[in-house]
């Protein structure tokens, strides 16, 4: 058993902290939220009255928040009562300088630190399968896995800091755009009249295939589990998807690399979002694709 302290009790933090729990760990957490406390606590999390206080004698703490900013500012509140030595562990969707800032804020109060965010969604968080993108050192890299072996199914060390961050965003920008390609596809072979069905059976065997396409089809029907068939509910967002693309830009423009595909996915989904399709999945950018939402 260790003891965890877990900051971030929201759609994902709530879930991931009660498969600690499950596993056997002792953990302590804390939200801005009652109702997020409330939920987290009926799964048997234990609840601070502050972040600071459920890190107190915490040997890993795990934060699961929205935005580099807020991982910072709670990184920078938590630091000074963590005993050295302690690993902190985020797992939050941030920009890669945040969370290499957030390395170094670690290393000066003398503890080992993980980038590790996640994919999977809601239903991989509840039902521990997550897959998860860790940066870090080797050492950090030990001690952490087993914690997030309990979260996830596969764990992946990308190398040393931010790198978890930089594959978390590498991977979202190709499936950005490779969404934006196939409804492309689909809304080409309307107007062609060609069959959404026929163009899955002969796309999904050939040189277009992908999980955009086999998994995750933007049109009802050929792929039942698909959030076409469930009026396009998430899922996976559009406002989250628009965050990580643009987490994506950020990141190239800092380094320096051309993305000009994933510039015009950024931009496809800006305009998605501002269509009033936020919060529907991100596979109904079909709809701004064909110009309606009625079909
Ligand atoms: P969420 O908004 O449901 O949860 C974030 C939680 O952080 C909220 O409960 C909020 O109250 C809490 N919080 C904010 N500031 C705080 C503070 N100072 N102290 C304590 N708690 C604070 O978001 P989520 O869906 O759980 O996502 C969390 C992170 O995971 C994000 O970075 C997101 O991009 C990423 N992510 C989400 C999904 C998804 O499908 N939801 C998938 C992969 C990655």
């Amino acid at each position: 058993m260790t003891n965890i302290a877990f900051i971030g009790l929201g759609n994902m933090g709530g879930p991931m902290a009660g498969n600690l729990v499950k596993a056997g760990h002792s953990v302590q957490a804390f939200d801005l939220v009652q109702a997020s406390k409330d939920a987290a606590a009926e799964m048997g999390v234990g609840i601070a009255g502050s972040a600071k206080a459920a890190v107190a004698g915490a040997e890993v703490v795990v934060t699961m928040l929205p935005a580099g900013k807020h991982v910072l500012s709670v990184w920078a509140d938590i630091l000074p009562a963590v005993k050295p030595g302690t690993l902190l562990i985020d797992s939050s969707t941030i920009d890669v300088d945040s969370a290499r800032k957030a390395h170094a804020l670690a290393a000066e109060h003398g503890c080992p630190s993980l980038d590790a965010p996640v994919s999977g969604g809601t239903g991989g968080a509840k039902a521990a399968t997550l897959t998860f993108m860790v940066g870090g050192a080797d050492a950090a890299f030990a001690r952490g896995e087993p914690v997030l072996a309990k979260m996830g199914r596969k764990i992946v060390h990308c190398g040393g800091a931010g790198n978890g961050q930089a594959a978390k965003i590498c991977n979202n920008m190709i499936l950005g755009i490779s969404m934006i390609g196939v409804s492309e596809a689909f809304v080409l072979a309307e107007k062609l009249g060609l069959a959404h069905q026929a163009l899955f059976d002969v796309a999904s065997t050939s040189s277009g295939q992908c999980w955009s396409l086999t998994t995750y089809c933007p049109v009802p029907g050929p792929v039942p589990t698909s959030p076409a068939n469930n009026d396009y509910k998430p899922g996976f967002a559009s406002a989250l998807m628009l965050k990580d693309l643009k987490l994506s830009q950020e990141a190239a423009q800092a380094a320096g690399a051309s993305t000009p595909l994933g510039a015009a996915a950024a931009q496809l989904f800006a305009l998605h979002n501002a269509w009033g399709e936020g919060d529907m999945d991100f596979s109904g950018i079909i709809h701004l694709l064909r110009g309606r939402r009625d079909a």
